[in-house]
């Protein structure tokens, strides 16, 4: 393929935007050079991210980083409700094991907690003409199926900003299936953690001191 293609295949450059954005010597999350062997694969992860204000983070493996949407309400399980996705930085692979504090003062600094997490399944792969997922983001538009613990089934992600507007607008939208429910309000009813069962506060307490200051005064 053409050498964009090639670029937009490397995941060192695409996470040129993330590392630009955060100090990883004060932040203690993933640099994007860990190993990540453990993670089934392509990975899909949800995080909720108590950050000056609280969201969610949906995040999806595209080829070797995590492609990632701020979820200001978190996803829904009614076809019948639209939720707001804001496209951010890819991320790192890693990052679908990042469960912590992110010190305050840092680019999204506030807890951040693995709210559900497992893999997905590209539908446009089995269409007529099938779209790869690095495809499906340039059009704007995702379908998916979701296999986590908390979320299943399809699930399907529209972009509706023009391309000139700086940001990325998409919404996400709970296909029709099994899996739909209408009178359920998932983040309500499964609010903690699926890799360590901890609620955000509890995640917050046991957190080790990250900041250089705090570690000369325990000393
Ligand atoms: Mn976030």
């Amino acid at each position: 393929m053409s050498d964009e293609q090639d670029q937009a295949n490397s995941g060192t450059d695409r996470l040129e935007s993330y590392r630009a954005k955060r100090d990883l010597g004060r932040s203690t999350e993933p640099t994007g050079d860990e190993a990540v062997e453990d993670l089934p694969q392509p990975v899909y992860l949800v995080q909720k991210h108590d950050a000056s204000q609280l969201h969610y983070d949906l995040r999806l493996q595209v080829v070797d980083v995590l492609a990632s949407w701020a979820v200001p309400k978190g996803p829904s399980t009614d076809p019948a409700t639209r939720r707001l996705a804001m496209r951010t930085e890819d991320h790192p692979l890693a990052y679908a094991a990042f469960e912590g504090v992110i010190p305050e003062g840092e680019y999204g600094g506030g807890t951040v907690m693995v709210w559900d997490r497992g893999t997905f399944q590209n539908l446009w792969e089995e269409k007529d003409e099938p779209r790869t997922m690095a495809e499906c983001l340039d059009e704007g538009r995702i379908e998916i199926r979701v296999e986590g613990e908390k979320l299943q089934g399809g699930y399907a992600l529209i972009r509706t900003s023009k391309p000139e507007e700086e940001r990325e607008r998409w919404l996400l939208i709970k296909m029709k299936d099994d899996h739909a429910q209408r009178d359920v309000d998932i983040t309500e009813e499964q609010p903690d953690s699926v890799l360590s069962g901890r609620n955000l506060e509890e995640i917050a307490e046991e957190s080790p001191a990250e900041s250089p200051e705090m570690d000369k005064d325990e000393k």
